[in-house]
């Protein structure tokens, strides 16, 4: 296990507080941020908590009961966050993402979820609503989530072999009460399901073909995820990313692969499908493979800060305006003003960035926007 870097601050960050411009942009559908990508992707964490304490996200070290969780009277209530997200519609977002935190720990979740599927695109079109999970809560909520009108669930799953994935979810939670919430939301409509492996050299790098192996022939998608600099906690080093073109390669070699298209614009994943089609896999490769350049993905904190960028060292505090009296037209105007300034593209620049500064710059933490 490596050295980690644990600062003894509070995580989140000193954020700007948004402001209503003078004369609010009319949502057209067809907001544009600085760098011409249009705004289709809202990833919402609906909480700050989770049940786990994955040491790339939430190490136990800072994450312990005496941290200081937001308390419930700062979150946004589900009328909020429905009508924030309803702005973003407007703006043009096609697909909401539930995220945490673990989602599925904020109570009556589906009440959240039936207000979003009622809100349609632009186009009139029913929102691609889907959510992120460690699976833990999946099996006895899947029904309900689907009913409440999901489309789709994304599991996060760092190993099969039960030792490691206890290890790496810190919590000594067993990998079978994952794999059964999974068969829940098959079972329940939930898909396809994507099932996301963050690969850590030296970790869980020999649970990449038994992972294969367990999902082919299933239906379920299992994307690898390059171990990224998120955050100012996990103790990053280059020499733990395992590079996505290597995941591949060991694959290929004992189950052949031929490579697919994008499904979608702005799709982070690169996918693969077995040559004997048994199946599709993907690789998700923020750290060698960046891909800022079609990046359309805002995110909004539980407590209503919109964040630009996963590893934005900076945030727009949006509550003064929704708790503040403000018309949706201000709110909308509020958006759009932000969307238009924005030019992150943080792993682009990863590279010729000065070393330190993966390490020492306060970022926002991954548990705390969603991945
Ligand atoms: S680093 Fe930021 S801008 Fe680039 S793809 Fe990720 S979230 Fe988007």
């Amino acid at each position: 296990m490596s050295e980690r870097v644990i600062p003894l601050i509070d995580q989140r960050l000193i954020n700007t507080v948004a402001r209503i411009p003078t004369t609010p942009v009319a949502p057209t559908g067809l907001l544009g941020d600085a760098l011409g990508r249009p705004l289709r992707d809202l990833r919402i964490s609906v909480t700050d908590r989770c049940n786990f304490r994955c040491s790339y996200c939430m190490p136990k070290e800072i994450f312990d009961k005496d941290y200081a969780y937001l308390p419930h009277s700062s979150l946004l209530s589900f009328e909020e966050i429905t009508r924030v997200a309803r702005q973003f519609v407007a703006h043009g977002v096609q697909k909401i993402r539930l995220t945490g935190g673990e989602p599925l720990l904020r109570k009556n979740l589906e009440i959240l979820i039936e207000q979003l599927a009622a809100l349609r695109t632009t186009e009139g079109q029913p929102l691609d609503i889907t959510l992120t999970t460690n699976g833990s809560l999946l099996k006895r909520k899947a029904a309900a989530l689907k009913a409440a009108g999901l489309q789709r669930v994304t599991v996060s799953l760092d190993g099969l072999d039960d030792t490691i994935f206890r290890a790496m979810n810190d919590v000594d939670f067993p990998v079978a009460d994952v794999l059964e919430g999974i068969e829940a939301a098959q079972a329940a409509g939930l898909g396809p399901i994507k099932v996301n492996m963050v690969v850590k050299r030296g970790t869980n790098d020999h649970e990449i073909l038994p992972m294969a192996a367990h999902f082919r022939h299933t239906k379920v998608v299992l994307r690898f995820i390059e171990y990224m600099d998120v955050g100012a906690t996990n103790g990053w080093r280059m020499d733990e990313v395992l590079p996505s073109a290597e995941v591949v390669q060991r694959i290929h070699r004992e189950l052949p692969l031929v490579q697919l298209g994008a499904a979608a614009p702005g799709e982070t994943a690169e996918r693969w499908g077995y040559a004997d089609g048994s199946g599709e896999i993907g690789v998700i490769s923020s750290v060698t493979q960046a891909f800022c350049s079609d990046c359309n993905r805002a995110r909004l904190s539980t407590e209503g800060q919109l964040y630009l960028c996963l590893f934005a060292s900076q945030g727009h505090d949006l509550r003064p305006i929704i708790r503040g009296g403000a018309t949706d037209e201000q709110l909308a105007g509020a958006i759009a003003g932000i969307w238009q300034g924005r030019s992150d593209r943080y792993s682009e620049l990863r590279a010729s960035l000065p070393p330190d500064a993966s390490t020492g710059t306060r970022r926002v933490e991954m548990s705390y926007i969603g991945g």
